[in-house]
């Protein structure tokens, strides 16, 4: 007892949400159990020091799945969320498009009518990620006032608006943004999920997006969702089709503007090799693959 209390962090020293103080300050926190033990093991080797350094820091740096983290909570520290070797060997990820305040809830800027049907099927496929340890790619509508595509739509998702930000059922908590820009993009495998920001229709304009997709590999199996249908949904399935992934759509976790269109675009991806599925089908047979693989 003498020995843990020597060796143990100041938890009180960290934020009230556990969920945050565990995520932001797991490294810390492990950085500082080290020093302490360090201390004392120049004096005396102890095994059950080291038992003590074991368990803190497994503590600090695997309770990523604490309930209630706060909306749009953004963690960039490059705690290890390593994919097991069935991701790599599926090479399976899900794709999630624009899910977003303004799209998705009564009273955002471009609401698609009905959006928040849908919602308890991206908390499912979200959660689904994080428990199968799927890597999570997003893309979200970042605008300035003066994009072009505001001329064609009301301004919607400004960036650094409230209506912008991805709906909280969308978020893992270890996650990376990438911005519009030229950037230097760190190992995909260390975040459970990466947001690429975007000014148009088509997540492919940011200038990173074929860049970090090259570090999954290729004919990936990608599960496709979001909104809409028939436009950045659309535009994101066509490019990945054309780069050699086989893309897999969620019947209903998908929200259209304009049914006819979105109808055309599923036929078009049918033809083009794709698949349409539920979400109960999607989770159910993922899970069955990955289990047969593993
Ligand atoms: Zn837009």
């Amino acid at each position: 007892m003498g020995t843990a209390i020597e060796t143990a962090v100041n938890f009180g020293s960290m934020a009230d949400h556990t969920a945050i103080a565990v995520l932001a300050n797991g490294r810390d926190c492990l950085d500082r159990t080290l020093k302490a033990v360090k201390r004392v093991m120049s004096t005396r080797r102890d095994e059950f020091k080291r038992l003590v350094v074991f368990v803190s820091a497994n503590f600090a740096l695997c309770h990523e799945s604490l309930p209630g983290l706060p909306d749009n909570y953004c963690l960039t520290s490059k705690r290890a969320s390593r994919w097991p070797n069935h991701i790599r060997s599926n090479r399976m990820l899900l794709w999630d498009v624009d899910t977003q305040v303004d799209f998705l809830l009564p009273g955002g800027r471009l609401y698609v009518p009905g959006a928040e049907a849908i919602i308890p099927n991206l908390a499912c496929l979200t959660q689904f990620a994080r428990k199968m340890r799927l890597p999570l790619i997003s893309s979200a509508d970042a605008h300035q006032p003066d994009d072009p595509e505001l001329k064609t739509y009301p301004p919607h998702c400004l960036a650094g608006t409230a209506g912008q930000e991805k709906i909280p059922e969308t978020l893992l908590p270890n996650r990376f943004v990438i911005p519009n820009r030229p950037a230097d993009l760190p190992p995909a495998k260390d975040f459970q999920q990466i947001i690429i920001e975007k000014q148009q229709f088509d997540v492919f304009t940011n200038p990173n997006t074929d860049t970090l997709l090259q570090q999954f590999g290729s004919k990936l199996q990608i599960l496709m969702y979001g909104v809409v249908t028939e436009i950045c949904v659309c535009a994101a399935a066509r490019n990945l089709l054309r780069r050699g992934h086989k893309v897999t759509l969620i019947s209903d976790a998908v929200r259209a503007l304009d049914e006819a269109k979105a109808s055309e675009f599923i036929d078009e991806l049918l033809r083009a090799g794709g698949q349409l599925i539920n979400t109960n089908d999607a989770v159910r047979r993922t899970s069955s693959t990955i289990r047969s693989e593993s």
